[in-house]
């Protein structure tokens, strides 16, 4: 088989099947050869292990991570490329592709019939227009996993490594350290991809916590004030949470004073311990007033 990461190979196995490139599902395949082997690698993908895979295009990272563990699932959602794949992939025998939509598979099942006593590692160039979401699934599930190793775009992964408490944190940026201890593996230019995307990528590697890094009473309302203090990120945390929350302001201030914040910071000075602490405030609030 001739590489997959050349491009007239790309080129005539797509016309040969008809298939043209679909924007809304974030189609950009690699083409640049030296990105997938160091995904498959500093992915963790290992002779003993399962890998789960989002999204295989024409198959060019499926490839490098079955040839390195000893089984992929790979989902993906545009069955115009299952013949392209039988193709592609045919000299494997330890390859299943799920032709599904991501968000909508049983992931805790799927690993416990596909990988039954296997350590699990997720790798992906992940389609872009839905990088949070995905992400977030993978991580509230709570699935046995040992790490996620995706590309996304540049931006998203800056923000995603910020150090909570950062000018680049985001919303993003708390839940993922919530859940894992996140970092940057690799910078991938645009060029690395057919088409070519507008904005340069970044592979990040999302090792899951054992435990989470900070103590909350209540994750759903711990999420809802992270989300509440991002909603508008130029404004004060007593404004958006205030307005976030349905509390009137001077309640917002007295949590804010018990959890030693100033009202006047903004939601991107505020660390993973500071959510915690003003989410318990609140809990213990709602409490009192009989609420939960
Ligand atoms: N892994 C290939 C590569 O690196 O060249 C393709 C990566 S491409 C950026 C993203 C892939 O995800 C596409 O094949 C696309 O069809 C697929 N995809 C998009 N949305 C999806 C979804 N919701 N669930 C599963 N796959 C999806």
């Amino acid at each position: 088989m001739e590489p997959l990461t050349n491009r007239s190979v790309i080129k005539e196995i797509m016309e040969r099947n008809g298939f043209t490139f679909s924007k809304a599902l974030g189609q950009n395949f690699i083409v640049n050869p030296s990105v997938c082997p160091r995904i498959a690698e500093q992915g963790g993908a290992v002779p003993e292990g399962g890998v789960i895979e989002i999204g295989a295009g024409v198959g060019v990272l499926t490839a490098e991570l079955a040839r390195r563990a000893k089984k992929v699932v790979c989902i993906e959602i545009d069955s115009r490329l299952l013949p392209i794949l039988d193709e592609t992939l045919g000299e494997f025998d330890n390859i299943k592709i799920v032709n599904e939509d991501v968000l909508k598979v049983d992931l805790p099942r799927l690993i416990r019939e596909e990988f039954p006593g296997m350590e699990v590692v997720v790798c992906a160039n992940l389609p872009y227009y839905i990088t949070s979401p995905i992400l977030m699934a993978l991580l509230e599930q709570r699935l046995p996993i040992r790490s996620i190793t995706v590309m996304v775009q540049k931006e998203a992964a800056q923000r995603i490594c910020a150090k909570p408490g950062s000018r680049q944190a985001g919303a993003i940026t708390a839940a993922v350290h919530y859940y894992s201890t996140p970092r940057m593996l690799f910078p991938v230019s645009r060029g690395s991809f057919l088409p070519s995307p507008e904005v340069d990528s970044a592979v990040i590697r999302l090792d899951v916590n054992k435990e989470p890094p900070v103590e909350v009473q209540d994750e759903k309302l711990f999420f809802t004030v992270v989300r509440g203090a991002f909603g508008q990120r130029r404004k004060t945390i007593l404004n958006t949470l205030s307005a976030a929350l349905g509390l009137e302001k001077e309640t917002v201030r007295e949590l804010l004073i018990q959890a030693q914040l100033r009202e006047n910071a903004r939601a991107e000075e505020l660390t993973l311990a500071d959510f915690a602490a003003l989410t318990n405030r609140l809990w213990a609030l709602r409490r009192e007033r009989g609420e939960v």
